[in-house]
Formats: structure tokens, C-alpha cells, sequence
């Protein structure tokens, strides 16, 4: 029989009503012959105003009880989904993440999957009951309970696809797909009917909040394909899946702002062997997230100013480890600014084309806004940018590809 996989986000889930007309998706996918497993996240702003309560009861709460907090969030939806597929009479049971076999490593707030034990999902899907699992969260080895990341109830839902063999996985959310760039920003932005794993990978990292990047890595490494649509509308959405004949044909197929962010600089670093390796092994050494890195000589390239750029959120940890770091070397100051965010193009079409660069710093020139950084991979290209300068950043950028604009040949 085949086998379903249901996300619902949480604005698809923020009233009674919405948890209903979640709970008839999955019903009509039941009817139609199909196996389903729900994954379901915290209701509205429901994990966001945890997060205020707990800041409001300490400035700096233990992160196991962090998880312990969040994660009552999805069980207040896993529970209420499977009362109303009980109300519309159809059976349906709600698990946990430790319930549903979900086995996580032991980092609190940024777990990652170890495993998941498929013994009680199966046991449940052959009695033919509609399973609803918690997104977001797991237990590790010695039964602590675990959250994956904020955004991660979708890579539970592509962990499961991927574990059960699922002939899809739906990311069902307040968008009707995938668009060229967020269309809260660029309204004239353009829904795409396909995009590349690499694509939508790329994306997700330089911060396209759509997706959280670990489910398209699921997807990619399992062959799942990922169909993100709206819950409200049963217009076809958007399908992530593996790199078919003339995709490379669209050189850029989105634009991207990652908001967040803040770059931290050891400046006064002597320019030796071994240096970057000390300085960036004690950062993953506190899970610090490296974004990019900077760096530059000065004096004859004797000395450097050695940096990254990371998530907002662990600035506090990133310049206590930096300013020890610092000290300890006998570096100089150690500099930050947390008024930039990040700007880039993603496009598998960049490996076979040329002029990618050029066009979008033209772009960026002719917006009168200026670059800090820059840094590229094989299909992206990004530019820190002032933070108050991003959204014209983004304009000109989608602008100056006519992202608006089909491209000839989509499929
Ligand atoms: P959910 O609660 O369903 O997980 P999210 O808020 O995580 O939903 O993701 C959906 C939001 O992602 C949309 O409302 C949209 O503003 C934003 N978004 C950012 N980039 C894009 C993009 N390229 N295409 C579509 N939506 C995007
Ligand atoms: N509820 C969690 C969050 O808000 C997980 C998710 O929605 O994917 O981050
Ligand atoms: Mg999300």
C-alpha cells in the first residue's frame, strides 16, 4: 500500500478550524486508499511564546528544559489532530517523538536524527489508524527529550518519508509553493513548478525560511520527493526533487535574504600555519554555526583579520569563545557587527554559465548599496550586506535576473 507523508506548519494549524481542515486532508488521503502519517507542528506563535515565557523566568534557561518546554507545543497538536479525525470518525493516533521512535543525539535545542526505530509506526499503520506525529522533537539514547532546530518539524517529515519508504512527502503551508524569492518581500515574486534538491538546499542555507535544510537533505539522500503546496488550496505546489535534463538551462532560480546574522572578526591574528585550524576548531568545538568565513592579510601578509559570519542567536556564545580565544593568542581586538545580513542567488544554471558575478554586484552598484563581503560556492553566489540596505539589496537583485519573468524552457 502506499504511504503518505502529511506536514501541516503552524499557521496551517493556528485555530479549531484549521486543525479541521488539516484533519480532511489527511481523511481524503485515508479514502483514497493510502497510508498516512501526519506530522504536525506547534499551533500559531506557539513555540515562539514559549520561548518569551521562558526568557521572562531566566535570562539564560538551561537548554534541557528548553526542550522540555518547546516540545509540549507539538503535543498539544498531535493530540487535538487525532480528536478531530476521531470526531469525523476515522481512527487516528498521536505519538511523540520518543513514542514514534525518533532517536537524536544529545544536543539540546540543535539535535540531529540518529535513527528511528520503525517497530510501533508500522504496528500502528497496519491497524489502519491515520498516525500523527510530533514534528520538531526526539529522545536521545538515554531517553532525554530532544528538539531538532527551530522550522524542524519538516525534517522529521522527510526523516519519516525517508524511513517508511513514502511515495511523498507534503509540506503543507501558508504559501502555495516555492517562489523565486519570499513573496512577503518581493510581492512580483514567481511560484516555480520544480526545483533542484541542490536548489532548494542552497536556498534553505542562505536562509529561505520556507524549508528547513536538513529535510531536503533527507529528501535528496533517500530520493523522497518533496511537494511544498498550501493547506488551504489544492493547487499544485511546488516538487523538490533530483536535477532533470535542462534545469541548468536557468541560470539563477532564486534570490535569498538571510536575515539574522552578525560577522565576528579576531583581528591581529599572526598569519602561521595551524592558526585558522585553533580558532575554527574551538568555535565547532561550542556548536557555533560558521556561515562564511572571512579573512584578510595585512603587513606584507604577515598578519590577518580572521572571521566569520553566524547566526544572530549565538553571537553571545561566539564572542565569549572568540574574546578567549583573543586573549589567549595575543590577537588584537576582536570586532563585530550585528547590523548586516546576507544576500544571494542560487542557481544550478551558474556551473555551465558566465557572468553570474558581474551582473549581481552591477545590480547591487546601481542600488547604491554596498558589499562587505563576498563568498561563492559551485551554484551560489552571496554578499554581506548592511541590514537597513537588504530588502533593496533583494529588489534590485530579483530585478536585474527578471526573476518575475518564466524563464523559456520550465518544465
Ligand atoms: P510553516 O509554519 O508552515 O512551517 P514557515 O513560516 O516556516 O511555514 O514557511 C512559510 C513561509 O516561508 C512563507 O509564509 C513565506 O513568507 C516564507 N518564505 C521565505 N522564502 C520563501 C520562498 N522562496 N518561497 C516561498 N515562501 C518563502
Ligand atoms: N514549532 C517549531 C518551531 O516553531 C518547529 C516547526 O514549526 O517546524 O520552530
Ligand atoms: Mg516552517
Amino acid at each position: 500500500m502506499s504511504l503518505i507523508i502529511q506536514k501541516f506548519g503552524g499557521t496551517s494549524l493556528a485555530d479549531a478550524e484549521k486543525i479541521h481542515r488539516a484533519a480532511r486532508r489527511a481523511i481524503r488521503a485515508k479514502c483514497a486508499g493510502k497510508q498516512v502519517v501526519m506530522v504536525v507542528s506547534a499551533m500559531g506563535k506557539t513555540t515562539d511564546k514559549l520561548l518569551e515565557l521562558a526568557a521572562e523566568v531566566s535570562p539564560d534557561p538551561p537548554k534541557r528544559e528548553l526542550d522540555m518546554l518547546l516540545t509540549t507545543g507539538e503535543q498539544i497538536s498531535i493530540a487535538l489532530m487525532a480528536m478531530a479525525i476521531h470526531a469525523a470518525g476515522y481512527d487516528a493516533i498521536s505519538l511523540t517523538g520518543g513514542q514514534l521512535g525518533l532517536v537524536t543525539d544529545s544536543a539540546h535545542t540543535r539535535a540531529r536524527i540518529q535513527a528511528i526505530n520503525r517497530n510501533r509506526l508500522d504496528c500502528e499503520l497496519e491497524s489502519g489508524a491515520i498516525v500523527i506525529a510530533a514534528g520538531f522533537q526526539g529522545v536521545d539514547a538515554g531517553g532525554e527529550i530532544t528538539t531538532l532546530g527551530r522550522g524542524a518539524s519538516d525534517t522529521t517529515a522527510a526523516a519519516l518519508a525517508a524511513v517508511l519508504h513514502a511515495e511523498v512527502c507534503e509540506i503543507n503551508t501558508d504559501v502555495d509553493g516555492i517562489y523565486t524569492a519570499d513573496p512577503r518581500l518581493i510581492p512580483v515574486a514567481r511560484k516555480m513548478s520544480v526545483i533542484s534538491y541542490d536548489e532548494m538546499l542552497e536556498m534553505a542555507g542562505c536562509g529561505a525560511g520556507v524549508m528547513h535544510s536538513r529535510a531536503i537533505e533527507f529528501g535528496k539522500k533517500y530520493d523522497v520527493p518533496i511537494h511544498v503546496r498550501s493547506s488551504f488550496t489544492d493547487t499544485p505546489g511546488t516538487m523538490i526533487m533530483n536535477e532533470t535534463k535542462g534545469m541548468e538551462d536557468i541560470v539563477v532560480r532564486g534570490a535569498i535574504i538571510k536575515a539574522n546574522l552578525a560577522t565576528i572578526v579576531l583581528t591581529g591574528v599572526p598569519n602561521h600555519p595551524g592558526v585558522a585550524a585553533t580558532i575554527f576548531a574551538e568555535v565547532s568545538k561550542h556548536n557555533i554555526l560558521v556561515d562564511d568565513i572571512i579573512q584578510n592579510f595585512y603587513d606584507s601578509g604577515r598578519m590577518a583579520n580572521v572571521g566569520f559570519s553566524t547566526d544572530h542567536a549565538q553571537l553571545g556564545e561566539a564572542v565569549e569563545v572568540c574574546s578567549r580565544l583573543s586573549a589567549e593568542g595575543g590577537f588584537g581586538p576582536v570586532e563585530v557587527d550585528d547590523e548586516v545580513c546576507k544576500v544571494s542567488v542560487v542557481g544550478i544554471g551558474m556551473r555551465t554559465h558566465t557572468g553570474v558575478a558581474a551582473k549581481l554586484f552591477n545590480a547591487l552598484a546601481k542600488a547604491r548599496v554596498n558589499i562587505h563581503s563576498i563568498s561563492t560556492s559551485e551554484i551560489v553566489i552571496s554578499c554581506i550586506v548592511r541590514r537597513d540596505e537588504s530588502h533593496r539589496a533583494l529588489r534590485a537583485i530579483h530585478d536585474a535576473f527578471e526573476l518575475d519573468e518564466p524563464p523559456e524552457n520550465e518544465q
